[in-house]
């Protein structure tokens, strides 16, 4: 069951060969070590140890514009907030059928920035780089996501059943079967476990909580506060990976925190 969680295990992923972003050989193209979740995500205390990995200048500029929208909601959620001007989240008022008051609403959070955290998660627990393209991936995030359709508001359902995958997940911990990553003071949790599926390929189940994400949750439409996904690569299971436990139990609400 690979983990990092110290420091040290921290500086070994760091040693990577190649661009956790595109896969491609760091030497190749100017690079950097880059932070996996964006520093400013967390308060000055949690900042270490970080999940740092090599990628391409380039690679990562791309990314750096989605983790700095999800780095100000954080950032909101402990009641710092940036400059009108290096304002990048778009935050508008909505207004629901079913309310009779307006709610707050973010455009433009992007599930990719989640998938490129967890490209950084799996190429630091295996070793391996995880392709951006991968097809069979699905990944729903904390908060409840909706279409904004003349004046309705239509909730987008999650392309997967995250109360489950988490399940899944917490199955496997009592096991000892998930492979983790634990930083940032425990700010960021990112537990997976991987499953053979019908056709006997293999797929990594994940269940990731990213510390204040879960207070942007609003209660009155809902959203889970996690993150969980699932992807099949075309790789199959890295050979370290853990595999899923066939034991069936139940789980106490006390102790799925
Ligand atoms: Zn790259």
């Amino acid at each position: 069951m690979p983990s990092v969680q110290t420091r040290k295990d921290a500086q070994r992923c760091g040693r990577l060969e190649f661009c956790y972003l595109c896969g491609e050989s760091i030497a190749a193209q100017q690079s950097n070590s880059e932070h996996v979740v964006a520093k400013k995500t967390f308060a000055v205390a949690d900042r270490e140890p970080a999940l740092v990995l090599p990628a391409h200048v380039d690679c990562n500029a791309e990314k750096a514009a989605h983790d700095e929208r999800l780095a100000q909601l954080v950032q909101a959620s402990r009641g710092e907030y940036p400059s009108r001007r290096a304002q990048k989240v778009d935050i508008q008022p909505l207004q629901c059928e079913n309310l009779p008051h307006p709610i707050t609403g973010v455009r433009s959070v992007q599930d990719e920035v989640v998938w490129m955290w967890v490209q950084g998660f799996h190429a630091a627990l295996y070793g391996e780089y995880l392709p951006r393209g991968t097809r069979l991936k699905a990944v729903s995030l904390p908060f409840t996501r909706a279409a904004h359709v003349g004046q309705r508001l239509w909730e987008i359902e999650p392309s997967n059943n995250p109360w489950l995958l988490r399940e899944i997940v917490l199955r496997n911990r009592f096991t000892r079967s998930t492979d983790s990553v634990l930083l940032n003071n425990g700010r960021v949790r990112y537990e997976c476990v991987w499953i053979q599926l019908e056709d006997g390929r293999w797929g990594c189940v994940f269940f990731l909580v990213v510390a204040g994400l879960e207070l942007l949750v609003n209660p009155e439409v809902g959203g889970t506060g996690f993150t969980a996904g699932f992807y099949k690569p075309v790789a199959g299971r890295p050979r370290c990976a853990s595999k899923h436990s066939p034991l069936v139990f139940s789980i106490m609400p006390s102790l799925t925190a």
